[in-house]
């Protein structure tokens, strides 16, 4: 077991959580109704060990929409699907020093990275290019699905019409981006290739779930409770590297330095933590701070690594 004293642990674990309960401070979603509401006091966390071992609290069985996370999982999905090299020769890999919805390309007239729109967009546009919508989206979910050894993956359809509703940044954003070349040929409509977009930001999952996902990528792209590898290792490798420069808004950069473990938020106020070579971490609470990350999830983090030596280089 990777985690022998599972009891010791998983109490350690529900005073850290409780202790985030507390935390009244920060302000649900309000761009679309179904964000704006969401009860800011759900909180839930679950784990998931990569030899299996798992353990959840709070509201770990409710659904919430990825949103921002589904950034992650659809990056690691297209470039183990087309490669690392092709899917980058459209995106780059620095953190933006932006907005993660500013109208900005980097130095070559590529979007940053794949964790902001612009990249995520583009990222989007290459998922399984050429089948029809719908063939897409079927392709992606089922993924998901085996992402998390078949738990819950859903899809919010409310969410995704009020997205679709709200979206001027995100035309603004592919238009910007067309203008500049950025897409593959071959695409359709800017109109479809968003309404895909919007639509993997609308998948919902639970903490529980979503904590499986993480210790997939955890396991190195291989789903410790089925053994099914989901996830070429490079990707997988390549997609923590991300997350570590790039997942937690304009809060990456700290959250790298104080935290020092692969995330990705979302503005659901879900977050996916990995510890790699040990366990996948889901939490879920919609108060979110001024970057935009879920207050009780970052609070949850730092007590983590005080807690324990999961720090990148606590090892050292
Ligand atoms: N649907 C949001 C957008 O594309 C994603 C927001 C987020 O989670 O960062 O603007």
């Amino acid at each position: 077991l990777v985690i022998p004293a599972w009891q010791e642990f998983t109490s350690k674990m529900k005073y850290i959580f409780e202790s985030c309960t507390d935390i009244r401070t920060g302000h649900v979603a309000t761009y679309i109704p179904q964000l704006a509401r969401e009860d800011p006091d759900r909180w839930g966390m679950s784990i998931c060990t990569i030899d299996g071992q798992r353990y959840s609290l709070g509201d770990c069985k409710i659904p919430f929409c990825l949103q921002s996370i589904s950034k992650a999982f659809n990056y690691a999905i297209v470039a183990s699907d087309i490669g690392a090299d092709d899917l980058h020769s459209f995106v780059g890999h620095e953190p933006s020093g932006r907005l993660y919805n500013e109208i900005c390309l980097d130095s070559s007239g590529k979007p940053h990275n794949p964790l902001i729109n612009a990249g995520a967009i583009i990222v989007t546009s290459l998922l399984k290019k050429g089948l029809p919508l719908a063939d897409r989206y079927d392709f992606v979910r089922q993924e998901y699905v085996k992402l998390a050894a078949g738990g819950y993956v859903g899809f919010n359809n409310a969410v995704f019409l009020s997205e679709r509703d709200s979206a001027d940044r995100n035309y603004a954003l592919s238009y910007y981006m067309k203008e500049n070349k950025c897409f593959p040929d071959g695409i359709l409509s800017l109109r479809e290739e968003l309404d895909f977009y919007f639509q993997l930001c609308s998948l919902e999952t639970t903490c529980e779930s979503a904590a499986v996902m993480a210790a997939t990528l955890a396991n190195g792209g291989v789903c410790p409770l089925t053994n099914e590898r989901c996830i070429d290792s490079r990707p997988c490798r390549d997609v923590l590297s991300l997350m570590y420069s790039c997942g937690m808004y304009d809060y990456s950069g700290q959250f790298a330095f104080h935290v020092g473990l692969p995330a990705k938020s979302g503005v659901s106020g879900g977050m996916v933590v990995v510890v790699p070579n040990l366990m996948g971490i889901c939490l879920w609470s919609p108060a979110l701070d001024k970057m935009g990350n879920s207050c009780r999830g970052v609070e949850f983090c730092q007590k983590l690594i005080e807690t324990f030596n999961f720090h990148n280089y606590d090892s050292l």
